[in-house]
């Protein structure tokens, strides 16, 4: 892909499945030296196994002391973090807006990447990183004028999904200016609608009211991108040279991994 990260040190969360693993590989490919923080680090372990350059630690963005204990680790090894790809996420179907699905999302998606950036600073100062959140077009999700026949649907029901992944845009164009003084710079990305684990957890009405499948579970919708795709926009947002931090870098069609 002509990026060259030879002796670069990124940190992908969740970068053993889906978008996540595709981005691992395309970093790789790239000459990176890659970490993996993993909640099932054994599945992550297998699912890098061919790949030389990768480590495996563990992480669960939802347990803020799993979340410090994790950057404990990596900052007593004394390296500096040039990439650090926010990707890991959950998109859960709350059947209540308050209670545990609301929470975890809101837990994962936000707080522990909060967390991670916090604790980890010393290192991502030290490297003057790039920082990129995985957001999603799904941030739109928390807006009722964004579509009132899709709210009418029931998609009010991703707001937690939607107002998690608002933050997340937040949260980088905040930390892109306050990171200006040691050279730490911050993107969210929306990787496009992509079929991957974290769709195909989904109960099956759901997956039907989003039109991508019908009444007998048969796929409907043909648009999705791949992870490879989804990957290209994060190791963009991590790269490219000149990007002004807009709120949010929309790349669907971006291919450079
Ligand atoms: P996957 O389910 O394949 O990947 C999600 C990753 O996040 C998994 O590795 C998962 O680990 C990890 N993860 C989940 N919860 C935690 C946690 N508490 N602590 C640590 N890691 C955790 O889905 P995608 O590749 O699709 O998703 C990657 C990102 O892209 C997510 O943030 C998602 O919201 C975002 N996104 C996805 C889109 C899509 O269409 N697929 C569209 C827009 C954005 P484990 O498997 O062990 O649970």
């Amino acid at each position: 892909n002509g990026i060259d990260l030879t002796g670069k040190l990124a940190v992908v969360t969740g970068g053993y499945s889906g978008i996540g693993l595709a981005t691992t590989r395309a970093l790789v490919a790239a000459g990176a030296h890659v970490v993996v923080p993993a909640r099932r680090p054994e599945a992550a372990q297998a699912a890098i196994a061919d790949l030389d350059d990768v480590e495996v630690d563990e992480l669960d963005l939802s347990d803020l002391d799993s979340v410090r204990a994790f950057a404990e680790r990596f900052l007593a090894s004394d390296r500096a973090i040039d990439l650090l790809i926010n990707n890991a996420g959950i998109m859960a179907c709350p059947e209540t807006r308050v209670g545990p699905g609301w929470e975890a999302q809101f837990a994962t998606n936000h707080l522990g990447h909060y967390a991670l950036v916090n604790h980890l600073w010393p290192a991502l100062a030290q490297g003057g990183a790039r920082v990129v959140s995985t957001s999603s077009l799904g941030h739109q999700l928390s807006d009722i004028r964004w579509d009132d026949v899709q709210w009418e649907r029931g998609y009010d029901k991703w707001q937690a999904y939607g107002q998690a992944k608002t933050a997340n845009i937040l949260f980088a164009v905040q930390l892109d200016a306050l990171g200006k003084d040691s050279g730490v710079r911050a993107f969210a990305v929306h990787p496009g609608n992509i079929m991957t684990d974290l769709q195909r957890h989904l109960p099956q009405k759901e997956m039907v009211a989003f039109g991508w499948v019908d009444e007998q579970g048969n796929m409907l919708a043909t648009d999705f991108k791949t992870p490879e795709q989804g990957a290209s926009t994060q190791v963009w947002a991590a790269t490219s040279p000149q990007l002004a931090n807009t709120g949010g870098v929309y790349c669907e069609d971006t291919d450079v991994a």
